[in-house]
């Protein structure tokens, strides 16, 4: 019996056990080897405001902004002003982010950021840096299970009690703990094109839904614009930062095409720059990043200038061939300020969870940021316990689930729930997959995986059939517009329905 099962081992999990009293008996278990994760491909950095010419109110100003004004203004506050606390207790315990020759940090800009505030460390090997800091300070303190696989959440009289996973060997069996926290990180890996590791399957959506929590704002995908792109294939990501330099986005002919798009021309906001590469890619015109003129490309992006090498291809004299995939998920698991969700002893932290900070849109380098803060507030909390008791819902029970055609689904994501969506497509998909609750012990282990992704898709498609408006990354080209009836509201989904909530928001301007 454990205090406390984390399940996932990316930056918010490690995080977690980092900020846990020592006295706690902890577990992490991850499906794949632990170092398998998207904190570990994080190029871009973590955005906090550090300069004298920044403030944590600007960060908010410009997350609010990113968001499409949709995020919870409050988590915004705590998200900055907690954040460059956070940050700079942990540059005091010596986590080495990059600095210039003073000493001061080397802050970076991405695009939607109106001041310098990126931090990064090893160039573009943030995130790996920060997962090999972190697993440095827990290993002595937390037991590891690699490879092990969370099926289903345990629910006793309402309450979350554990997990069942197929271990290392492929058996099914119970780990049970005080709190389970899930930090199962990202859906990419529903789509076709993505920049996600190739454990971002969407578990932790499903999870949480079969153990009766509400979810919310599954509609809003972000689409990375420059998935460096190989005869179809997604061959790893071309960091934000590297636009951030001034490289420039140009068709076949060598024509920049965001100049006539939008002011910021390559720095505008990432749901843009993606529409507008899908857009020429569905006319058959490739896009490329033209980085050639970037000064010290190599040294600036190490691991960037390895990968595209690796396929041939040399940044310093040729043209990369970039495509938009999915990215990041804004929406998940429903949250309240401590990482709780609606089931007790159940939380989410990190990119599973919908804490309300990247609202319709993520601000680039936020989501580091938001798994550091989120899982220090958890670790702070833990000691508190919920009792309220959680009906549980009536299960679908039946064998169609194990023939699903994974890829047909995964391409059919891509092309009716992906960057370019409209309402007939959607409602093709609800209908063809529509969501409802399995009896997961009824099912093998390699079943339940297919369910989770079955699930988490659906979960999706739901949500983005019933916003009838575009905003931040839901974009339908039969209402191209965000619609001020929309504005603030909320899709909650669970096993008990789908309900239309309104969000506080601090609208400070009409949504773009
Ligand atoms: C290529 C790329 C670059 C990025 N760059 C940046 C950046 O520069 N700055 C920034 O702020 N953000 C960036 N992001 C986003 C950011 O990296 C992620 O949002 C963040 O790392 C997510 O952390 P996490 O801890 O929630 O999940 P992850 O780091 O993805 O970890 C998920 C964990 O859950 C485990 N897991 C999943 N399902 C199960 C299951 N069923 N059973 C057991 N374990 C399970 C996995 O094994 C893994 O250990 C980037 C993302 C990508 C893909």
């Amino acid at each position: 019996m454990f205090d406390v099962c984390i399940i996932g081992g990316g930056v918010a999990g490690l995080m977690l056990a980092h900020s846990l009293p020592s006295s706690m008996r902890i577990a992490i278990l991850t499906k794949n080897q632990t170092t398998v994760s998207n904190t570990s491909l994080a190029q871009g950095g973590i955005a906090v405001s550090l300069s004298t010419f920044d403030s944590p109110s600007s960060h908010a100003d410009d997350t609010m902004g990113a968001t499409a004004y949709h995020a919870n203004a409050k988590r915004v506050d705590i998200l900055v002003n907690e954040g460059k606390e956070l940050i700079e207790q942990l540059m005091a315990q010596g986590l080495p982010f990059d600095a210039k020759e003073d000493g001061t940090p080397n802050l970076g800009l991405e695009a939607a950021h109106s001041s310098r505030r990126i931090l990064h460390a090893g160039g573009d090997q943030t995130g790996h840096l920060l997962m090999q800091y972190l697993l440095h300070k827990t290993e002595d303190r937390v037991t590891r299970l690699p490879f092990h696989s969370v099926l289903e959440c345990v629910i006793q009289n309402g309450s979350c009690t554990g997990v069942v996973v197929s271990n290392s060997s492929g058996q099914k069996q119970v780990i049970s703990a005080k709190h389970i926290v899930l930090a199962t990180g990202g859906i990419g890996q529903l789509y076709r094109q993505t920049s996600n590791s190739p454990v971002a399957t969407g578990d932790g959506l499903s999870l949480a839904y079969h153990a009766g929590a509400v979810l919310e704002d599954l509609e809003f995908v972000q689409f990375h614009p420059t998935i460096f792109t190989l005869n179809g294939k997604s061959c790893g990501l071309i960091s934000e930062a590297v636009r951030g330099e001034g490289a420039i986005l140009v068709n076949r002919h060598g024509l920049r095409i965001m100049n006539d798009i939008h002011p910021l021309a390559e720095l505008a906001p990432r749901d843009i720059v993606a529409r507008a590469i899908e857009w020429h890619w569905q006319k058959n015109d490739p896009i490329y990043l033209d980085a050639r003129h970037i000064q010290h490309f190599e040294s600036k992006f190490p691991s960037i200038f390895l990968n595209c090498m690796k396929y041939g291809v040399n940044p310093l004299y040729d043209l990369i061939p970039v495509r938009s995939g999915a990215h990041f998920h804004m929406g998940g698991i429903q949250t309240n300020d401590v990482g709780a969700t609606t089931i007790p002893n159940l939380y989410a932290i990190g990119e599973v969870a919908s804490t309300g900070v990247h609202g319709a849109n993520r601000l680039a380098s936020n989501s580091l940021l938001e798994g550091l803060v989120f899982a220090a507030r958890l670790a702070k909390t833990l000691a508190g316990n919920n009792t309220s008791i959680v009906q549980r819902p009536s299960f679908v029970n039946g064998h169609q689930i194990a023939n699903i055609d994974l890829s047909n689904m995964q391409q059919r994501m891509t092309e009716q729930v992906g960057i370019l969506r409209a309402g007939d497509t959607l409602q093709s998909f609800v209908n063809d997959y529509p969501l409802r609750p399995f009896r997961l012990s009824d099912y093998t282990s390699k079943d339940i995986q297919n369910i989770h992704r079955y699930t988490a898709c659906s979960l999706i498609a739901r949500s983005a059939s019933l916003r009838i408006e575009s905003r931040g990354g839901h974009y339908r080209h039969d209402f191209p517009l965000a619609s001020n009836e929309w504005t603030g509201k909320v899709i909650e989904c669970s096993i008990h329905g789908v309900a239309i909530q309104t969000r506080e928001i601090e609208s400070k301007e009409t949504v773009k």
